[in-house]
């Protein structure tokens, strides 16, 4: 590349977070530069800062060649983080009226099962990506269906656009239609071939997926533990306690077990880089093993409310030292829109009267999450070195937010507004690696 232009300025009021906020809105959490400058190369980040400072101190030759995105009076954060989401649900995203275990009967196989078709993983890959990055997404933790091409799909299409991305092959081999069962065997060997083709490759990683316990026999957790153990650096995701027959049904299987978390504790599938969707029943005890062992838990609060599934307890979970990232967990969730999905978790919040505020929610949308998927060495925020995968926002994308943002003064009140009446249409760019790729 040509060293005159391989810089690239980006001016913008720049927000990304240092560490979480915490309860009180530590203010040494974040760095806000109203009029700031995010100077990239190669796709990383060189420097943040306010924008006279950074102009000041480059050379000359750097600032007459570099390339300039200039988003003045628009807000610049790092690309927003959804730890759980499932792409083959798209087309079941808004049905009506089930809890959990008769919403997978009744949509979630159905839809998974028209993965058998190649065409259809292909197609619903690049439409789901392609609508991430519209709202802003630019790293997700994935599920993807039983079929192996499924996975194929989806990350030959991420590829093609350069994402950090997780996803894996759902492990699944009982309590479900036969037509998306496999075998301890036949998980063991698709999901190893697909962790060598692409676990790695690119900024692309490979995730393990049970499902969940009540759909997997103890022989094909137990596998799950080999591949999650049997790999550097490897991920894994699942649910917890999402529901109260859900967690009955659990301990029917698993009788001998002291609760949900101990099944998957004994099978070895617990530890940093592990993430399960929900844990919203769960009890001291099992908060405690999950933040002994470094398991994060995707807050799903959209989902949670439209399957009536109950209340996340977030500080419970946080006081414990469980880390925790925000998630649609489409299609059980009814948007792909982070802004909506912080809205729906100050409702979540707020009906416990503990209101999580606005800095914290932007905190676990973007660095907490990056936390919570063991991926904050790469994502998160614009510490020097990191990737640069942004999203700008305009905080007066529709006449209700402009009209309410000339009564609002502080950043604090602006980025509430902001989740309260958002959603993607505010999201005016999207960048992975410093490339603006939306609009094109
Ligand atoms: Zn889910």
């Amino acid at each position: 590349m040509n060293p005159q232009t391989s810089a690239t300025l980006v001016r913008g009021s720049i927000l990304h977070f240092l560490a979480d906020p915490g309860e009180n809105d530590d203010a040494d959490a974040w760095q806000f530069f109203e009029d700031g400058a995010l100077l990239l190369e190669h796709g990383r980040v060189i420097r943040v800062g306010a924008w006279k400072e950074i102009i000041t101190a480059l050379p000359t030759l750097t600032k007459q060649t570099a390339r300039t995105f200039d988003y003045s009076g628009k807000l610049v954060m790092p690309g927003l983080i959804d730890t759980h989401v499932h792409y083959p649900q798209m087309q079941v995203m808004g049905s009506f009226g089930r809890q959990l275990l008769d919403w997978l009967e009744h949509y979630t196989f159905p839809a998974e099962a028209t993965f058998a078709d190649r065409g259809i993983a292909k197609k619903t890959s690049a439409f789901f990506l392609d609508r991430l990055l519209a709202h802003g997404t630019t790293t997700a933790s994935v599920f993807a269906t039983v079929h192996p091409h499924s996975v194929e799909a989806f990350f030959e299409a991420a590829q093609s656009r350069n994402l950090r991305m997780l996803c894996g092959k759902v492990m699944m081999d009982r309590h479900c239609p036969e037509n998306l069962r496999d075998t301890p065997a036949s998980a063991l060997h698709d999901s190893r071939k697909l962790i060598e083709r692409w676990h790695g490759k690119g900024r692309l990683r490979y995730s393990v997926t049970p499902r969940f316990a009540p759909t997997s026999t103890p022989e094909q957790l137990q596998v799950a533990g080999e591949l999650f153990n049997g790999y550097p650096d490897m991920h894994l995701q699942s649910h917890l306690s999402e529901n109260r027959r859900e967690i009955e049904w659990v301990g029917e299987l698993f009788p001998g077990h002291r609760n949900y978390v101990d099944v998957y504790d004994h099978f070895k599938l617990l530890g940093r880089g592990a993430i399960y969707g929900h844990g919203i029943h769960l009890d001291a005890s099992e908060r405690t093993r999950l933040a002994e062992t470094g398991t994060a838990i995707a807050f799903c609060p959209s989902s949670n409310l439209f399957l009536g599934s109950g209340f996340f307890h977030y500080d419970a979970a946080h006081a414990a030292g469980v880390p925790v990232g925000l998630a649609t967990d489409v299609g059980g969730g009814t948007s792909l829109s982070m802004l909506r999905t912080m809205a729906s978790a100050y409702t979540v919040g707020q009906a416990q009267h503990k209101p999580l505020s606005a800095m914290r929610a932007w905190y676990l949308a973007t660095l907490g999450g990056a936390q919570a998927l063991a991926l904050d060495n790469f994502i998160g925020n614009f510490k020097p070195g990191k990737e640069a995968d942004f999203a700008v926002f305009d905080f007066n994308a529709t006449p209700e937010l402009d009209w309410r943002m000339r009564h609002a003064s502080s950043i604090e009140e602006k980025l509430f507004a902001l989740i309260t009446l958002g959603d993607e249409r505010c999201v005016s760019a999207t960048h992975i690696l410093g490339e603006r790729v939306t609009p094109a």
